[in-house]
């Protein structure tokens, strides 16, 4: 679940807690991010924040090297700014003309974010009592040009809920059930011994009738997996349609709203501040799903 309720004017001090906290304090830098080379020294600093430069290749670099702003000419704070607003799901037109960023801008942040969140959402196994549920969206061409057909497939959404306060929520087939991929991004990741909770689909319960060796003492339900189509119809409403090609990374997003655990925009820059998040300007939009 997140936190929506961050008052503006703290914002310097979350700021501030949030760079001391992870940037200078908790991070040991342990090996040059463009070569791996473990040997450095401090080189200067560039904004407030220790900059490194390498032995073996002589390049230099800092904690954010390769984080979600690396290269970005914006200052930090703006897209801490962003990632607030992000969270409140306003509109890219609204972000836009609060931190005065041009439209295309807030739209290849907003992507980027995406992005870098999509990364480790995905659970890798589900295990426990797993509800599983579907539902199904129209498919959406929203910013493609040159579209000639007027076909618009049905998507199924797919959603997996075990033990773990995780939650496995994609985009799985278009137009009709298909085992194989069932199989390959859900099922494959559903421990032995598990137990499927279906709901309202003959295919998924089929599954389970298969999967389940053992009967469930006391079927408990989960609304966030149960009431799926509910709660992803209310949670999409402030965007206005979602072009199906990003469907995916809207949904990872999707599911930290759904999580036990809370988290709140300061633990989210922070978990994009470090690691493999970045990704060019150039590779959004062109991933065909
Ligand atoms: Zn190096």
């Amino acid at each position: 679940m997140i936190q929506k309720s961050v008052n503006l004017n703290e914002l310097k001090e979350h700021i501030n807690s949030f760079l001391e906290k992870e940037i200078y304090k908790n991070k040991n830098i342990e090996c040059c991010p463009i070569c791996g080379g473990k040997k450095h020294i401090k080189y200067g600093s560039y904004k407030g924040i220790q900059r490194y430069k390498c032995k073996k290749c002589e390049r230099t670099f800092s904690n954010t090297t390769n984080s979600l702003w690396s290269y970005s000419k914006k200052d930090l704070n703006k897209w801490i700014k962003f990632v607030e607003l992000m969270i409140k799901r306003k509109s890219l037109r609204f972000c836009a003309a609060k931190l005065k960023i041009s439209l295309g801008t807030a739209f290849y942040w907003r992507h980027k974010i995406l992005h870098g969140l999509k990364v480790d959402s995905i659970p890798n196994k589900l295990e426990g009592a797993v509800h599983i549920n579907k539902t199904i969206v129209v498919e959406n061409f929203k910013g493609c040009r040159n579209i000639t057909t007027t076909k618009r497939s049905n998507i199924w959404i797919i959603a997996a809920k075990g033990d773990e306060d995780s939650m496995l929520v994609l985009p799985a087939f278009k137009d009709c059930w298909m085992r194989g991929i069932f199989y390959e991004k859900v099922y494959s990741k559903i421990q032995k011994g598990s137990y499927i909770v279906p709901y309202n689909d003959r295919y998924i319960t089929a599954i389970a009738k298969e999967h389940n060796k053992k009967s469930l003492k006391e079927r408990k339900e989960d609304d966030r997996v149960g009431y799926i189509m509910m709660n992803i119809m209310r949670w999409f409403s402030p965007y206005k349609g979602i072009a199906t090609k990003y469907l995916e990374e809207y949904l990872s997003f999707f599911v930290l709203f759904n999580l036990d655990k809370m988290i709140d925009y300061v633990d989210i820059i922070s978990y994009l501040s470090f690691g493999e998040k970045f990704i060019r300007t150039k590779d959004i939009g062109l991933k065909n799903k």
